[in-house]
């Protein structure tokens, strides 16, 4: 792979290994609450990325510390940290409430930067003005829930913004001189491999710096689970989704930093693909260029 993998990066940045904490600051998302819609988009589950340690009752500063606990246990080294807000909708809320949380988890021991989730429709200029001073002094990367660049699989997913709202939201937000990434589904069946090819081409032009790409999972209890059972699809191998990926992925810039190619919710949640691979297994086949 010619792209930089994230934590190589990180380790250039920093000059040490540094580590995410996932936090869950108890915001909400406006495709749930209403305000966009209700329901959320059909795939959503987001118990499915929030890790143990992260838990919604505790403060941000108490759990950037059992995140720490969490991983020094782990990795037995010294390491610093970037605080990810990552559940649900990051920036929903007003600027004293955000600008309270962000700097409750800067102002902990260790935390060298946050990154922060959100949805494209999430962001004003209010928001920027304050999140490129914030940049500033420290560092800080916006991602955002693009998912899809495709008008017709946002309508279908109920996502509640079209793709001209990812493209406008990053370019605002690169414009300030902040770090910007996104999210990217693969394996909508409705979505060709020549249509995610245009999508990539799309993409290339964005000023984006890093990118996490997901294969679509269906997560049980989700809309998209009903419609799994109702009509199943084929699902790809893994083989082919990381084949899928790295062609993607391939017409980028080499400046965009890559987080992740799959992700891995835990198997009793997964109605498929069902791959049962561990995350070593998804290095190898990478590794391997397959
Ligand atoms: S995926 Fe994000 S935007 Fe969609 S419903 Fe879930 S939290 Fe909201």
């Amino acid at each position: 792979m010619k792209h930089k993998e994230y934590g190589k990066w990180l380790q250039e940045v920093f000059g040490q290994k540094v580590q995410k904490l996932s936090i869950d600051a108890g915001f909400s998302c406006p495709n749930r609450d209403g305000r966009v819609g209700t329901g959320g988009c059909t795939f959503c589950s987001n118990e499915c990325f929030v890790p143990a340690y992260c838990r919604r009752g505790l403060s941000v500063g108490e759990q950037i510390e059992e995140g720490k606990l969490f991983f020094r246990h782990k990795y037995k080294r010294p390491l610093k940290f970037l605080a990810y807000f990552q559940s649900y909708s990051n920036t929903y809320a007003g600027l004293p409430r955000l600008e309270a949380l962000y700097e409750e988890a800067l102002a902990a021991d260790d935390i060298v930067g946050i990154i922060i989730g959100t949805r494209p429709d999430c962001i004003d200029a209010q928001l920027l003005d304050f999140l490129e001073n914030l940049s500033r002094r420290t560092f800080l990367c916006l991602e955002f829930g693009v998912e899809s660049l495709n008008d017709e699989t946002l309508r279908r997913v109920n996502r509640g913004h079209n793709a001209e709202a990812s493209l406008q939201a990053i370019r605002a937000t690169a414009d300030r001189g902040i770090l910007v990434g996104a999210h990217i589904i693969l394996g909508f069946p409705w979505e060709s491999r020549d249509e995610l090819m245009q999508q990539a081409d799309l993409l290339a032009t964005m000023p984006l710096k890093t990118l996490k790409l997901h294969q679509l999972q269906v997560l049980k209890g989700t809309e998209l689970a009903r419609q799994y059972e109702e009509v199943p699809w084929p699902m790809p191998s893994p083989e082919q989704y990381i084949r899928l990926a790295l062609d993607y992925i391939d017409r980028l810039p080499d400046s965009v930093v890559v987080d992740r190619l799959v992700s891995q919710c835990p198997p009793r949640m997964v109605l498929a693909p069902r791959w049962g691979l561990k995350n070593h297994d998804f290095s190898c086949l990478e590794k391997m260029g397959i």
